[in-house]
């Protein structure tokens, strides 16, 4: 299977190729096989890139916003229409079975494409009665922001950082994971085919040097992040020290607390959702799942049984409900989670293996693993694994629960499982987090602002929230009488 794009880079509206770049090989994640060789950017791309948007946004930030949105409306309808098409890319370039990419990828970016050109346009500042006098705010652009994407969600993660960026008015260098770099290349071809402007949307292809180059660049303005902490540490810190707009996606340890009156296959449903839905590769996974004492048995046995029930295999059998990681390396780090997890005491409830699937020897697949007698001390409780590896914890009491769920330096999501409504928003409202569910997981319509507290990040991507983190505030002051002045 190939999956051969036109060129590494678009930019200015055309596929633009520097055979000066490094090698960048695309791999089918469930053969290990190439599908598509590309070129790393070089200081020369970056800088046609830079350029192209630098000259393209005022005139588009000129539009009226409604002119804006008509685009991006028109947008979304052709991810749409390509549906198909575009999550057999992803599910090329990820390894995610189909089942999932064809409602979770480009469906997700249309989402916000079609969300943001609606909310552009009554998106305005304010006006501010001074008792005579008056004063307005008016929301600007930032100019050329950056975006740098993880490779979990390739195309929804290139839609949800450009969809509200130009519909801001701002223009967008755009680059993907090295390791999933197709489908911003579709969507980059999808907005010039909806009528942007060229030079509005380009998406520079490169390792992590290609991102601080452009995050370091004196065009860019603003630049949007998601990965792991550690690069957002070193993204935020460069942009800090140039006085730049930053927004931080980061990575998360989410707690999942299931009471005793929970409903049980809802709350195993949602548990295997936040654990296992796209091989466990999802910064908000629900990884540390509380579970009552009184429930707990019951829970696991059932957790076991459905879990041992996922169909792992070829990503494009429609069938299939979990294909493999990423990569050869997230493949070798999850299969050392879970040796630490053994080791350090906790007792393996299923999965923990390499499956042997026929055909797919080079595949980079993990068994759906549940992990239970899990303390909140062990490695596999306090750090992120990104990969379909769930740790079941038993607690007694709701403050005790609170206490250990927020005892963690990340803060992207929680969830809560329980009848007891009362309950239910009393324990999100003390969670340490920037997204809480009640009696569901990992759900995130565009409508709700998402993000992290704590070192999940910074900033908000999705609902109005995101349209104030690619906007600049300015205060306009009216006079309506004469000037006072002591001179
Ligand atoms: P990484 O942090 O490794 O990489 C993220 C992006 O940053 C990649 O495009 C990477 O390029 C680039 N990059 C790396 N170093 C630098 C640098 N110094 N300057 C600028 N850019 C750089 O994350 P992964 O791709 O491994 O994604 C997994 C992580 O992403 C997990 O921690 C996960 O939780 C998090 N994530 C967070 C989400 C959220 O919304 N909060 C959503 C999805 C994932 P390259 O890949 O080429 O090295």
């Amino acid at each position: 299977m190939r999956a051969q794009p036109k060129a590494s880079h678009y930019v200015n509206g055309s596929y633009l190729d520097d055979a000066q770049g490094a090698e960048l090989a695309s791999i089918h994640p469930a053969t290990g096989e190439p599908i598509a060789l590309l070129r790393a950017a070089t200081p020369n791309v970056v800088e046609l890139a830079m350029e192209a948007a630098r000259a393209a946004q005022p005139a588009w930030a000129r539009l009226k916003p409604v002119e804006r949105g008509r685009i991006l409306r028109r947008a979304a309808d052709i991810l749409r229409a390509r549906n198909d098409e575009l999550s057999q890319l992803e599910t090329l370039d990820t390894g995610k079975p189909i089942q999932e990419t064809t409602v979770a990828d480009a469906a997700s970016a249309a989402d916000a494409l079609e969300f943001f050109a609606g909310a552009i346009a009554v998106y305005n500042g304010e006006m501010v009665d001074l008792g005579g006098p008056f004063g307005y705010t008016r929301r600007e652009p930032l100019g050329v922001c950056v975006g740098i994407g993880a490779w979990n969600y390739p195309i929804q993660v290139a839609g949800w950082k450009s969809a509200p960026a130009l519909a801001m008015g701002n223009a967008m260098v755009f680059k993907p994971s090295e390791n999933t770099p197709l489908s911003a290349l579709a969507l980059a071809e999808v907005y010039s085919e909806a009528g942007l402007p060229d030079g509005l949307f380009n998406v520079v292809q490169g390792y992590g040097d290609v991102g601080s180059a452009l995050v370091s660049h004196p065009l860019t303005a603003k630049v949007s992040v998601t990965g792991s902490v550690p690069t957002g540490r070193k993204v935020l810190g460069l942009a800090g020290s140039q006085m730049k707009h930053a927004t931080m996606e980061l990575g998360g340890k989410s707690p999942l607390i299931v009471f005793d009156d929970a409903d049980l296959e809802n709350a195993i449903g949602g548990a295997m959702l936040g654990n296992f839905y796209s091989s466990g590769q999802v910064c908000s996974n629900g990884t540390r799942v509380f579970v009552q004492r009184g429930l707990h048995d019951r829970f696991l046995e059932r957790l076991a049984a459905r879990t041992k029930n996922i169909r792992i295999g070829d990503p494009f059998d429609p069938e299939t409900q979990m294909g493999p990681l990423i990569s050869k390396a997230q493949h070798e780090k999850v299969l050392a989670y879970i040796e630490t997890g053994k080791s350090e005491g906790a007792t393996l409830v299923c999965g923990g293996n390499v499956p042997s699937l026929q055909g797919f020897e080079g595949g980079f697949f993990v068994e759906p693993t549940v992990f239970s007698g899990v303390t909140d001390t062990m490695t596999i409780a306090r750090e992120e694994i990104f990969g379909p590896v769930m740790s079941v914890l038993s607690f007694d009491e709701e403050d005790e629960v609170i206490a250990r769920a927020n005892g963690t330096e990340f803060g992207l999501a929680a969830g809560v499982f329980t009848r007891d409504l009362p309950r239910a928003h009393r324990v999100v409202r003390e969670m340490q987090a920037g997204t809480c569910w009640i009696n569901a997981y990992n759900l995130t319509p565009v409508e709700l602002p998402f993000g992290g507290y704590k070192q999940s990040g910074i900033g908000r991507e999705n609902a109005l929230a995101a349209l104030g983190h690619y906007s600049q505030v300015k205060s306009v002051y009216v006079e309506t009488g004469d000037v006072e002045s002591p001179y």
